[in-house]
């Protein structure tokens, strides 16, 4: 499958160019960075831009909703759509955070496509019980 392909070949690219940060507590240490960096390009698109906007309150859910009644219920809290410059910067934070990822299954010699795959057979079984 061609996604597996492109799963190992990034992982490989990323083993082929980390010179620094090749500890486990550099990586760690990276990894946690960049997911705060990504998280902070989506804060600085609603306080910065504006193109996203964060409209949140506590839900009312009476108590006999089903599971499949609370997914219409719950809802993102977002509002808009990221507009080009801020969806760029995202997407750049947000591979910075693979990259990371990548480095650390390489280092813990844990394969990133087959991490997806298990992971996407648990939420297959569990459906909306996995409560995620
Ligand atoms: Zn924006």
């Amino acid at each position: 499958m061609l996604k597996d392909i492109i799963y190992d070949e990034f992982q490989h690219t990323v083993s082929e160019i980390l010179l620094c940060n090749r500890s486990i507590l550099d990586l760690l240490a990276k990894s946690q960075e960049t997911n705060a960096r990504m998280n902070r390009a989506i804060i600085k698109s609603v306080t910065g831009c504006g193109c996203i906007r964060i409209n949140a309150a506590k839900k009312k859910i009476p108590p006999e909703t089903s599971l499949e009644g609370l997914k219409k219920l719950l809802e993102s809290h977002l509002e808009g759509e990221l507009c080009d410059n801020c969806r760029e910067i995202v997407e750049l934070e947000m591979g910075r955070n693979l990259f990371y990822l990548a480095a650390l299954c390489n280092l813990l010699d844990l394969n990133m496509y087959d991490v997806l795959i298990k992971e996407q057979k648990k939420l297959k079984a569990l459906g909306l019980y996995n409560l995620a």
